[in-house]
């Protein structure tokens, strides 16, 4: 019987929208989801077997270099996430793929260490020394570390080996997650958080594409509620996965100390901060089953679970979900369209939803739970408004009399203040006050930020960073750069000249350069080391300090500026988070909210307490346009090498666009950053209706037009950025 080569399709990790096809040479067995080696060009590269394919091909095809035998194939559930979520994103399957192999040294067999411990048997010729190492090995120890425990040569070791008095053992270097604990509550639950347990127990019992909004304020015991589900999920089945998104890898920290009080061990950790040798275990972990609670930043949604039962997207309406670089894509979105495929329960919890969950919730899609009252906590902090026009500051100052006073009010009685200001550095704007000139980045259209305590102007877009020049770079005059505006670096000046004595501290991104030094100024502030905290929005997260009374917001507006669709509904949901910070233990708190424009809806309503009115007023300004969540919204940015070449191809690319009912192009225009790292930018917007599949849409778009090297084209399926 003639025997015909067996062809395989195998995905690369490359901007690759299809696999390629291989010959499985006689004697290999590669099935789908196995990971493999395959020549490519002149290269060898890892690649997964996306299929078998059972007819013959007469072309000559290079054959498959080698099976990964140690890494278990990547299961078919994730091999369907990969594959809708390029579709969904309209981006090349490969590059989603490269998402899932963020750890090479995974693939491979766990690395061993050596250790040596006691046999129980006596060498002939017994020393000092030898006792001294025969004590100590007990428990299995690296050569190096017995020699040091007994304070002997290693020599001594070695011989001791030879004797037969110490074995050898191995241990692999990665660890298996110990298993977690369903155990119970810490707390006794309110009766709200039991109703919301009960019905997310249900949900995940189903086994079933569910999902829920876990909706209440800050502090109101989510997290508890949360836990019960994860609880459920782990008792129903030992082999339950369980994934826990959160916006911020700050947030970790604070929170895996509760899943370990929880569940009895730390879940697997999973950031892009991570080391990696703790990456490549948890990728391996999670992969065997054994990781069975993962708690990361959004690319966790792109490991290989093989029994995923229940995800968590914790502060679901955070904006840091939103990954702009690279491959675009909102990891909410993405952690729904994974459950379904998993067929799993997924929670989305908030203090304030995003519009697009709160209207699935309002449609019936999404099951909607809400907790109202603050265990533990008498009542949210009461909200006032300082109207800045009939109280405004002293010129070059930002801290009105109002809030001045209650500063005042609240270091007298010895309590803490937190003053938000989202802006880093020193002044957000560097003007020559000769010329008019203002700073720019060589390349880029932005600002530049004068940071004082590193004595640097900053472009926050790219990173671009120089000495503040002696002279304007324009005009040449000398001493004529000032800074205009304030950064939490100048707030802090004002703060040390008004309040004589008080312990004050900044943090902000530059302040804190790593996870320790983050961790350090939150147990200084816990532990009352800290009068006045100045922060950006890192303050607004997570944190918990109880001696915290007074929460004062600089600048209101600051976010409603420019505004985007979205402006008014993060200025609510930050600002809110940020007041929610006052009075989280039995001290009363309060927030003082600095305002020029106290009839904003997204101000006045946050004053009013009254959230369902404020979404109402979105929504309904929403709807009149059939922008999200009643219509969808594409952005499509080409980014050219000169502004001609932009305008060129931008025209071109706009005569492109399909006509298809439901959908509206808007534009060419040049996008608000217009030059960027050199490079010219334009944008086009496109509104849909519900029901149009935009994301086929922009890829038929696209594959009309054939862009030359030097014009690259990015999409953006549901923007939250529109510069
Ligand atoms: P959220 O996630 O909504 O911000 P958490 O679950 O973190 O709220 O709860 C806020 C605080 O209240 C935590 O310190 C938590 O331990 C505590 N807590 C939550 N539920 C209860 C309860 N039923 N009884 C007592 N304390 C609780």
């Amino acid at each position: 019987m003639p025997t015909f080569p067996r062809i395989v399709s195998v995905l690369l990790p490359q901007p690759l929208p299809e696999p390629f096809d291989y010959e499985l040479p006689e004697g290999m067995t590669a099935p789908p989801g196995s990971f493999v080696v395959v020549p490519l060009g002149p290269r060898e590269m890892i690649g997964v077997v996306w299929a078998e394919r059972g007819v013959p091909s007469n072309r000559k095809l290079k054959a498959v270099t080698e099976v990964i035998a140690p890494a278990p194939p990547l299961p078919a559930n994730m091999r369907a996430f990969i594959e809708r979520a390029a579709k969904y994103v309209v981006s090349p399957t490969g590059n989603l793929l490269a998402m899932a192999m963020r750890s090479r040294e995974a693939l491979e067999e766990a690395p061993m260490e050596q250790l040596l411990i006691a046999t129980g048997d006596r060498p002939e010729r017994m020393t000092p020394a030898r006792e001294k190492v025969l004590a100590e090995a007990g428990a299995p120890l690296s050569q190096a570390d017995l020699a040091r425990a007994a304070d002997v040569s290693s020599g001594v070791v070695k011989a001791l080996v030879e004797a037969g008095a110490l074995q050898v053992v191995e241990r692999t270097l990665d660890p298996p997650f110990d298993p977690p604990d369903p155990g119970a509550p810490i707390h006794d639950l309110t009766p709200d958080q039991t109703v919301a347990a009960e019905a997310l127990r249900k949900l995940v019992r189903e086994l079933a594409f569910r999902v829920a909004l876990l909706d209440g304020v800050t502090g109101s015991g989510k997290t508890e509620v949360y836990f019960e589900a994860i609880a459920e999920a782990l008792r129903e089945d030992p082999e339950a996965q369980i994934l826990v998104l959160l916006p911020e890898i700050a947030l970790t920290q604070a929170v895996t100390s509760r899943f370990e009080e929880r569940f009895g061990v730390a879940p697997a950790e999973w950031h892009s901060a991570a080391g990696s040798k703790a990456r490549r275990r948890v990728w391996r972990e999670v992969a065997a089953g054994r990781a069975r609670i993962v708690v990361g930043a959004r690319s966790a949604l792109f490991l290989p679970y093989r029994k995923l039962r229940l995800i968590v997207v914790d502060e679901e309406h955070d904006q840091s979900y939103k990954q702009e670089e690279g491959v675009i894509y909102h990891a909410r979105d993405l952690a729904v369209m994974r459950a379904q495929i998993e067929a799993c329960a997924i929670i989305l919890a908030s203090a304030t939803p995003s519009l697009e969950t709160l209207q699935n919730a309002a449609s019936g899609r999404y099951t909607h739970l809400r907790l109202s009252a603050r265990p533990g906590v008498s009542r949210l902090p009461e909200i006032k408004l300082a109207d800045l026009r009939d109280n405004p500051p002293e010129t070059n100052r930002w801290i009105g009399p109002e809030l001045s006073t209650a500063i005042e009010e609240t270091l007298a009685a010895k309590e803490q203040a937190l003053l938000f200001l989202n802006r880093r550095g020193y002044a957000p704007l560097v003007l020559c006050r000769a010329c008019g000139e203002r700073l720019k980045a060589p390349d880029t259209d932005s600002w530049l930020t004068e940071h004082r305590y590193s004595g640097k102007l900053i472009c926050h877009l790219t990173g671009f960073t120089m000495d503040k020049p002696l002279a304007c770079p324009n005009c040449g005059a000398k001493g004529s750069l000032a800074g205009v505006g304030p950064g939490v670096e100048r707030l802090a000046e004002e703060v040390h000249t008004r309040f004589k004595g008080a312990r004050v501290e900044v943090l902000s991104s530059d302040t804190v350069a790593s996870p320790e030094s983050l961790r350090e100024l939150i147990m200084r502030m816990e532990g009352g080391a800290i009068d006045i905290l100045i922060g950006t929005q890192i303050v607004a997260k997570g944190h918990n300090f109880p001696a915290l009374t007074l929460v004062g917001v600089v600048d209101a507006d600051a976010g409603l500026r420019g505004g985007d669709l979205r402006a008014g509904e993060r200025t609510f949901q930050l600002l809110l988070q940020v007041a929610g910070r006052a009075g989280r233990a039995d001290k009363p708190g309060r927030a003082i909210i600095q305002t020029y424009a106290p009839e904003s809806p997204a101000v006045a309503l946050l004053a009013a307490g009254d959230r369902d009115a404020f979404v109402a007023h979105e929504m309904e300004q929403r709807r009149a346009i059939g922008f999200p969540p009643f219509g969808r919204l594409g952005a499509v940015i080409l980014a050219a090498g000169s502004s001609e070449q932009a305008n060129e191809w931008a025209s071109a690319f706009g005569a492109a666009a399909p006509n298809a009912p439901g959908v509206e192009v808007w534009g060419p225009a040049p996008a608000p950053i217009t030059v960027l790292r050199g490079r010219h930018r334009r944008r086009f917007l496109v509104r849909a209706d519900r029901n149009v599949d935009l994301s086929a849409f922009l890829a038929t778009w696209k594959a009309r037009v054939k862009l030359p090297p030097s014009v690259r084209v990015a999409i953006d399926v549901e923007p939250y950025s529109f510069m």
